[in-house]
C-alpha cells in the first residue's frame, strides 16, 4: 500500500535519531523534524560551541513541551578522534607514491602536516597504514625519526585541514576521554541531556572510565557506546555489560575495518546486544544521498528496512539532517520505510516478535515473568494497548525487548526517566503528572492520551503492568482492563 507522505506517522516502533547541525538547529526546523517523527536529537560535540549547544537544547525542550512530546537528547562526545592540523593551503592533493611528513611540530617544509595528537609520530611504526578523509586517502609509514614519520601514498586523493585520521587496528596510547570531553562533561552538569555517547570506545574499561566521570559529576544520563573500532568488536561482551545502549557507528567502523565486514559486524552486534538486553542504534550513511536529493537510492531504502527487520531499536541520520538540503524529507522517508518494515514483519510473524532479551539478568525473574505474561495476554486478548508503570525504566526495557507489537505506553515517574525511554523500540514514553498518585488514575490518564492519538476506543482491552508505583509497595502486577469511556 502506498503511504501519503503527509500522513501522520504515529506508531512507528523503530526509533529515529536525527543529528542537528547548521541545516536544522533553528526552532522552525526542530519543530518540523519533531512533526516528521524524530524521537531523539543528537548534538554532535565534534562541532559547535557550548553556547550553541545550550541554545539548541533549550529549543528542543521548549518545542517538545509545546507539542506534548517526550523527546530525548543525545550528547555525542568526540572521544579520542585524531584530526589533521591546519594545512598551509587548506588542502593537499596526494598522488600515489609521493612522500609526506607527519611532524609533531611542523617546520614549514613541503608536503608536511601535523595532527591534533602530538604523540602520533611516536605511536606509529613502520608499515602502519594511516587513513585520511573517511578512508578515501591512504598512506603507509616508511620511516620513523624522533618527532616525525614519513608516509608514502598508496591511495591517492585530496586531504583537508581538520579531517579525521584513522590508524586501523593500532593500539594508540590516547586516553578514552580527552581534555575536551571532560570539559564537555562539565557542560552537561548544567545542561541535562538524556544520553551521552562515547566515540572510539576500545574496551569495557573505557565505559568504566566514563561512568566514573559521570558519577563524579552526578550526571544520570544513559551511556551509549559507539562501536567503531575493531578492538571494541573484540571486547563486545565487556562493553555491553557497561553500556545502556550501543551504536553501530558505521562511518568510522567502515574505515577501521574492511567495509566488506561492516554488515556482518552490524548483525552480530544487534544479536549480541539483544541477548544482553541492550538497545542498539544503527548509524551513518543510511540515507546519505538525501543530503543532496529529495529521494533516497533503492539501496538506502533497503538498508533502513533491513536494519529494522534485523531488530535494531533505532536508526540514525547524520549529515542528512545536520548539513543536508532535505532534513525533513529524510526523516519522513525514514519513517515511511520503517512503517513498511513493520508491516512486513507483522505479516511474516503475526503472533510473535524476535526472541530477544531473555534471561538477561538485569531485570528480576519476577519482572521478567510478569512482562512475558503481559505480552502473552496482550496477544491472546488482542489488546489495543499496554501500559507499563516504570521507576528506573527497566520494566519498560523488558517490555521493549519482547518485541510485542501492541502499542505500549511507558509511564515514567519523572520527565528524566520518560525521556530516557525515547530510544526503546515500540515504547511511547509519557510522564505521570505530579498531581497523580494512584495507578488507576495514571492508567486513565494514559488511556485518555492514547484515545486522543486514535490508539484505543470503547470496548478495547488494555494490559496494565506495574513495575512500581509511587508510595505503594513495589511488586509487579498485571491487570487487564476493558475501556468503557476513554475520555
Ligand atoms: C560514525 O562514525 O558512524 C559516527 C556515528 O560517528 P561520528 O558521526 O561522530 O563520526
Amino acid at each position: 500500500m502506498l503511504i501519503d507522505p503527509e500522513e501522520p506517522l504515529a506508531g512507528v516502533r523503530t526509533k529515529i535519531v536525527a543529528t542537528l547541525g547548521p541545516a536544522s538547529s533553528c526552532p522552525e526546523m526542530i519543530a518540523r523534524l519533531l512533526g516528521a517523527g524524530v524521537d531523539v536529537f543528537r548534538l554532535n560535540f565534534s562541532h559547535g560551541l557550548h553556547e550553541e549547544h545550550a541554545e539548541t537544547l533549550a529549543t528542543i525542550r521548549q518545542m517538545a513541551s509545546e507539542r506534548d512530546r517526550v523527546v530525548g537528547v543525545l550528547m555525542d562526545l568526540c572521544g579520542p578522534k585524531i584530526r589533521l592540523g591546519e594545512l598551509p593551503d587548506g588542502t593537499m592533493s596526494c598522488q600515489t607514491g609521493e612522500i609526506y611528513t607527519l611532524a609533531r611540530t611542523p617546520t614549514g617544509e613541503e608536503n608536511e602536516f601535523s595532527s591534533t595528537y602530538d604523540e602520533l609520530p611516536e605511536d606509529l611504526t613502520v608499515g602502519d597504514s594511516v587513513l585520511f578523509a573517511d578512508g578515501t586517502v591512504g598512506m603507509e609509514v616508511t620511516e620513523k625519526r624522533p618527532g616525525l614519520v614519513r608516509l608514502r601514498v598508496w591511495l591517492p586523493g585530496v586531504i583537508r585541514s581538520r579531517q579525521g585520521i584513522n590508524v586501523p587496528g593500532s593500539g594508540l596510547s590516547l586516553p578514552s576521554l580527552t581534555e575536551k570531553d571532560l570539559v564537555d562533561l562539565d557542560w552537561a552538569t548544567k545542561h541535562e541531556v538524556d544520553f551521552i555517547a562515547l566515540s572510539f570506545v576500545r574496551s569495557g574499561a573505557d565505559l568504566a572510565r566514563l561512568r566514573y566521570e559521570l558519577n563524579q559529576r552526578k550526571i544520570r544520563a544513559k551511556v551509549v557506546a559507539k562501536i567503531e573500532k575493531p578492538q571494541a568488536v573484540n571486547d563486545l561482551s565487556a562493553i555491553l555489560a557497561l553500556s545502556d545502549v550501543v551504536m553501530v557507528a558505521r562511518g568510522d567502523l567502515g574505515v577501521e575495518v574492511d567495509v566488506a565486514r561492516v554488515p556482518a559486524i552490524q548483525k552480530r552486534i544487534v544479536k549480541e546486544a539483544h541477548s544482553a538486553g541492550v538497545p542498539v542504534i544503527i548509524a551513518t550513511q543510511m540515507l546519505t544521498s538525501m543530503e543532496r536529493s529529495g529521494r533516497p537510492t533503492r539501496a538506502e531504502a533497503s538498508d533502513v528496512f533491513n536494519a529494522a527487520i534485523d531488530g535494531s531499536d533505532a536508526v540514525m541520520l547524520s549529515g542528512e539532517t545536520a548539513i543536508g538540503d532535505f532534513p525533513v524529507e529524510a526523516v519522513r522517508t525514514m519513517s515511511r520505510i520503517l512503517t513498511e518494515a513493520e508491516r512486513f514483519e507483522t505479516a511474516a510473524h503475526p503472533f510473535e516478535g524476535i526472541e530477544v532479551g531473555r534471561d538477561v539478568g538485569w531485570v528480576s525473574p519476577i519482572t521478567e515473568s510478569v512482562v512475558e505474561a503481559g505480552s502473552l495476554a496482550s496477544r491472546k486478548l488482542g489488546a489495543a494497548l499496554m501500559v507499563v508503570a516504570t521507576r528506573s525504566g527497566r520494566s519498560a526495557l523488558a517490555v521493549s525487548m519482547q518485541r510485542n507489537r501492541t502499542p505500549t505506553i511507558a509511564l515514567g515517574q519523572t520527565d528524566e526517566v520518560a525521556r530516557q525511554l525515547s530510544l526503546l523500540w515500540g515504547v511511547l514514553p509519557r510522564t505521570i503528572p505530579a498531581s497523580i498518585s494512584d495507578l488507576d488514575e495514571a492508567v486513565d490518564h494514559a488511556v485518555s492520551w492514547a484515545s486522543d492519538q486514535g490508539l484505543v476506543t470503547s470496548g478495547d482491552r488494555v494490559v496494565v503492568l506495574r513495575g512500581f508505583f509511587p508510595d505503594q509497595p513495589s511488586h509487579n502486577t498485571m491487570v487487564v482492563r476493558e475501556i468503557e469511556n476513554p475520555s
